[in-house]
């Protein structure tokens, strides 16, 4: 294989290509499906993203490894393959654990590529030199250093497929500076096998019966719709199940959109009702950690019925016992349980007192919300201002949600149509992932408007990335709820105390900042003014932000239970 980059060396007389490290690991990548790799170059990574562009892998330049390698698990749990992040020797490697814990946390998969000092430095106190293989083994399926330049397709594909098959999940490679810079005669180049897409695990056909009796003896049955099933692409057969049974369902954050967020049959607004009164509860691609507060009382009745769909066999069981276990792939699973359905077909009742009491709560609950809507006082609340983004989203729009109030209260409010779009703090509960996500969700789905709602609080994490987004120009909407804090601040600094931990500078006009880039900048403090704000910035290139000043103290709608289920409840 010969490249515009190959060289030639001279071996015992003879002249022979070669490609160096970096060039066998960008076009290894690249053979492997990673079609984009985020990014801070230097030390020694600069040629291999280089080289990465040469093979025609879409290299996007960040301004923090944080951000970087939050953006590469969002473009692999979008696009259904490993996506890369690449950062420089020792503090590079230190940022972007951050993402591979995010990652891990979600399980989604990305591979991160860290630079390494040289092999021949080992232990002198080498610029930037840190354990790096031992620091990202725990936050990985995988993680390795190559130690021969030869062997680097070896190690790629090992990696890609680790990360892909199975539950995915994130791996690093260590790449020091002399296996990059090792120049390697093409004849001795072992290149690998392309991974094939994962294999689909089935259940045993027992076992499709058992989910199925256990539904049809249920009185109060609840489907809950994880984002299992989004990273499956289980969509359709979620929804052909959901509609043959007519079983009531709830999405979990991320699992939003695999069945409509405005489908009849999402109980999405009687959810606490939903969870404390089912009798048995469907699980599809979700854990009963603390997303689902457990699967336990007070949220759950202690004798609920469980059963599981997942591909992973160790999470069968996980705080509360599984009745029916059905440990495979969610949308091969899902086809075998409708086409069993489709041989013998089954309906929940179309009239029912579940179904009477979830509806009439879910009606009671809408009352609350458009109480809180209808008031149009200044400064705002959360409610007003997120109804009108939600009124402006484009209906194809990509969401990503971060921040306390801002996320919790949009969930309910901000409507998802479709698998995969919406990303959120997850599993991990990250602040700050949101302008990485933004970025990789623009990148990967070229012209699709983009939509970050973000907590004034998790917007600063990342907020420069916004160079990012202009520079790409990325038609990126970045909308940021301010309420002057974490949780909340304050509406002027008082002269004689020190801001409280809390409080963030009260007025900040961060709409500003995409000013100097050459950005859309609005700021909205009327209710009035949202609507024509919203709609110009969501339309046009390039990137915008739309600051939305809401009352500091603005809360959520009284909640029965706090916002996680504590010991004691
Ligand atoms: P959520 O946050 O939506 O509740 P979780 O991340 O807690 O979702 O759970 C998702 C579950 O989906 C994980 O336990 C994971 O093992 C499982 N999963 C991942 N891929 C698949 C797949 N292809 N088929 C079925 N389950 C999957």
């Amino acid at each position: 294989m010969t490249t515009e980059a190959t060289r030639t060396t001279q071996t015992n007389g003879a002249q022979v290509a070669t490609m160096s490290g970096a060039e066998i690991l960008a076009r290894s990548l690249k053979q492997q499906g990673v079609d984009y790799l985020f990014g801070v170059v230097g030390f020694p990574i600069t040629e291999f993203a280089a080289a990465a562009q040469r093979e025609g892998i879409r290299y996007i330049g960040m301004r923090n490894e944080q951000a970087a390698s939050y953006a590469a698990q969002a473009a692999g749990y979008l696009t259904g393959r490993p996506q890369g992040c690449t950062v420089v020797s020792g503090p590079g490697v230190v940022h972007a654990l951050a993402g591979l814990a995010n990652a891990k946390a979600n399980w989604w998969p990305m591979i991160l590529i860290g630079g390494a000092s040289a092999v021949y430095q080992n232990g002198m106190g080498a610029f930037q030199e840190e354990q790096q293989v031992l620091i990202a083994h725990p936050f990985c399926k995988y993680a390795h250093a190559v130690e021969d330049p030869a062997r680097i397709p070896y190690y790629v594909e090992q990696a890609i497929r680790t990360s892909l098959y199975g539950r995915p999940g994130p791996v690093y490679l260590d790449l020091p500076d002399d296996i990059l810079q090792g120049e390697v005669p093409e004849e001795k180049i072992r290149w690998a096998r392309v991974v094939p897409e994962p294999p689909r695990t089935t259940v045993p056909p027992e076992s499709v019966q058992a989910a199925l009796a256990a539904l049809k003896q249920s009185q109060n049955p609840l489907v809950i719709v994880g984002k299992g099933m989004a990273w499956a692409r289980a969509e359709d057969e979620v929804r052909d199940f959901i509609e043959r049974t007519q079983l009531p369902f709830l999405a979990t954050p991320m699992g939003k959109g695999v069945v409509p967020d405005d489908h009849p049959l999402s109980v999405a607004a009687a959810r606490t009702t939903a969870l404390q009164g089912a009798d048995t509860i469907f699980l599809l691609g979700a854990r009963l950690n603390w997303i689902l507060h457990f699967g336990r009382p007070p949220r759950y009745r202690p004798d609920v019925r469980v059963i599981q769909l997942d591909i992973a066999a160790e999470e069968i069981g996980t705080n509360v016992p599984t009745d029916v276990a059905l440990v495979g792939d969610g949308r091969a699973v899902m086809a075998q349980i409708n086409a069993a359905l489709e041989s013998d077909p089954w309906q929940y009742p179309a009239e029912t007192t579940w179904r009477t009491q979830l509806e009439s709560k879910a009606r009671e609950n809408a009352q609350v919300s458009a109480a809180m809507m209808a008031d149009r006082s200044m400064p705002m609340n959360y409610y007003v201002a997120l109804q009108a983004v939600q009124d402006a989203m484009p209906k194809d729009a990509i969401i990503v949600s971060e921040g306390a109030g801002t996320m919790d209260i949009g969930r309910t409010i901000l409507l998802n149509y479709d698998a995969r779009t919406r990303l959120d703090a997850g599993s991990y509960g990250t602040m700050g992932v949101g302008l990485g996500f933004a970025i990789a969700a623009s990148v990967v789905n070229s012209g699709r408007r983009i939509v970050a709602v973000e907590g004034d609080a998790a917007f600063g994490f990342s907020g420069m990335e916004l160079e990012t987004m202009a520079r790409h120009k990325l038609p990126i909407t970045t909308v940021v709820i301010n309420n002057n804090g974490i949780g909340g601040g304050v509406s002027q600094l008082r002269g004689d105390r020190q801001p409280p931990p809390s409080v963030l500078l009260p007025g900040a006009r961060y709409e500003k900042v995409i000013d100097a880039f050459g950005g859309r900048g609005y700021y909205v403090e009327d209710p009035d003014d949202l609507k024509a704000a919203l709609e110009a910035a969501n339309s046009g290139d390039g990137p915008s932000v739309v600051n939305i000043a809401i009352a500091p103290q603005a809360r959520r709608k009284p909640q029965q239970f706090a916002w996680h289920t504590g010991r004691d409840e």
